[in-house]
């Protein structure tokens, strides 16, 4: 070997070494972020430091990368074009997006990232599709072996049900799609869930030529399975559908990782779908479903004789200002309940300055936080943080079910399906089961919204009629904003 091309060689392997040091950095860059992520006060510098590790990461692969021949990347005009037109309608996305409407966003990208994992697949199936097709009487699975298949396929399948999903729990959330489901669902997804490994296993089993029919096919079916499995999922179950939609999407980056050998791609992929399955174990526990019924689908809906829309169930009182006032400033304890109501209003700072002001008159405040309130896992104490509620005030559901029974007051500010009691007492109803916050446990209730109209679930909450519970109409913020007035002047 000549001096030159030794030259060459050792160029080679600094820049692999370089690539393989963007690698490390990237992943444990990844599991700082993440780490520092679950805690609002060093939420914000974890995302930057991921981010930052993600750009190192796409650097690195981008002028250092080399295929198994050696080859680097050459198509740097496609590359940067998608980057520019990707960081463009993020970053429009991202400043344009309402904090309300922050969980619709982060589904829609929780998709792309499925679809992005679904093209992958579709790429390197192409690849070994065209390479071989002249292969006429060849099997497909003679070429390519099983392993290499099997990641393909499950990036393809995984990707595209969540991509699909997401894109429904998308349309869910900003009310543009209305639940739906048949009689018989649940077999007809689980034949169709069935279909899609059949036609996958088909594809493989195929001769060359005819192998990417039945492969498209799979990628078809797993889109219509996506969009059947969150189609019925009704009213208060959304949550764990979001999570496991998530946990798909990471599954399927990390399909796309050991595909290319990428480890940066496969701890990113590994951390989400890691991440996202114990946000599902959680979200499961927090509305005591099995995970069996998620995995099926259609469970949540409203079954027949359920409470729903606007059955009168007797007369209400109103509460008006000023006795709010009253009440408030004399309790020795006050419980906030805070509800996606809160976020629509963009109430916090507002609450949190009702906090400050009842504890100058000395009185205790605390946050009792359902871990479904809102339309996003953990989206009371992401709001609440912003207007820098001390994270020690928020009491998880179980502390603040045996606090409530000391409490003077609870003040639920656009609460409603979790504080429900037909969640614990109608077996009829599409939220029994899931725990839920014993507000009438304290000595009052005063709930602030804007109607009588109910919550995401669609149905009518019982505790509005109770004989300790008052009704405070109006807009979360005005009526913050009046009460501490009020307050002021008690
Ligand atoms: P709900 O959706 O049950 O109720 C919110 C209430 O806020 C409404 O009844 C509404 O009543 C009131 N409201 C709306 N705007 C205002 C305003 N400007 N001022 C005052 N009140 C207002 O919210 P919860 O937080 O109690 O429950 C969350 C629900 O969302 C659960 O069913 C959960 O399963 C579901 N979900 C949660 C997700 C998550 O990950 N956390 C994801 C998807 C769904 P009115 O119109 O009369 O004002």
């Amino acid at each position: 070997m000549d001096s030159s091309l030794d030259g060459d060689l050792e160029g080679v392997y600094m820049e692999l070494n370089v690539l393989t040091l963007c690698y490390l950095i990237g992943s444990v860059t990844f599991i700082i972020g993440l780490k520092m992520l679950s805690n609002p006060a060093t939420a914000r510098k974890g995302n930057l430091i991921a981010a930052a590790g993600m750009i190192i990461a796409i650097l690195g692969t981008i002028f250092l990368y080399r295929d198994d021949e050696g080859r680097k990347l050459h198509n740097y005009g496609w590359i940067s074009g998608g980057i520019v037109i990707g960081a463009i309608i993020g970053t429009w996305a991202a400043k344009k997006v309402k904090m309300t409407a922050m969980p619709e966003m982060v589904s829609l990208f929780n998709g792309m990232g499925g679809a992005c994992a679904m093209l992958i697949s579709i790429v390197e199936f192409d690849h070994l599709y065209q390479a071989n097709k002249a292969l006429d009487s060849t099997w497909f699975s003679d070429i390519v072996p099983a392993g290499h298949y099997l990641t393909i396929a499950a990036g393809l399948i995984i990707g595209g049900v969540s991509f699909a999903g997401s894109v429904i729990a998308w349309g869910k959330l900003s009310g543009r799609v209305r639940d739906f489901s048949f009689k018989g669902q649940h077999l007809f997804n689980l034949f169709l869930l069935g279909l899609v490994l059949t036609t996958a296993v088909f594809a493989y089993q195929s001769n060359v030529k005819g192998a990417n029919i039945p492969f498209y096919i799979t990628a078809l079916l797993a889109l219509l399975y996506g969009v059947f499995f969150v189609m019925p999922i009704g009213g208060a179950d959304m949550p764990v559908v979001i999570s496991i939609l998530n946990s798909f999407t990471g599954v399927a980056a990390a399909c796309g990782g050991f595909l290319y050998d990428n480890k940066v791609m496969l701890t990113g992929g590994i951390l989400v779908g890691a991440a996202g399955t114990l946000l599902t174990i959680l979200m499961c526990k927090a509305m005591n479903r099995s995970l069996g019924n998620v995995l099926i689908g259609s469970f949540g809906a409203a079954k027949p004789g359920a409470t729903t829309g606007t059955r009168q169930q007797g007369a209400y009182k109103e509460i008006t200002l000023s006795d709010t006032a009253i009440v408030m400033s004399y309790a020795q304890k006050v419980m906030i309940v805070p509800g996606y109501g809160l976020a629509v209003a963009q109430a916090q700072h507002a609450c949190h300055d009702l906090e400050k002001l009842l504890e100058s008159k000395g009185v205790i405040v605390k946050y009792a936080i359902h871990p479904v309130a809102g339309r996003m896992p953990g989206h009371m104490n992401v709001l609440l943080a912003e207007a820098d509620v001390s994270y020690d005030k928020l009491l998880e559901m179980e502390e603040a079910n045996e606090e409530f029974p000391t409490t003077d007051v609870v003040l639920i500010l656009g609460a409603n399906d979790v504080v429900n009691p037909a969640a614990k007492t109608d077996p009829s109803s599409p939220i029994y089961g899931m725990p839920i916050l014993d507000v009438e446990l304290a000595k009052n209730t005063i709930v602030n919204k804007r109607s009588m109209k109910p919550g995401y679930a669609g149905i009518e909450n019982e505790l509005f009629f109770q004989p300790k519970t008052s009704m405070l109409f109006g807009d979360a913020k005005k009526v913050l904003q009046d009460l501490i007035a009020e307050i002021k002047n008690v």
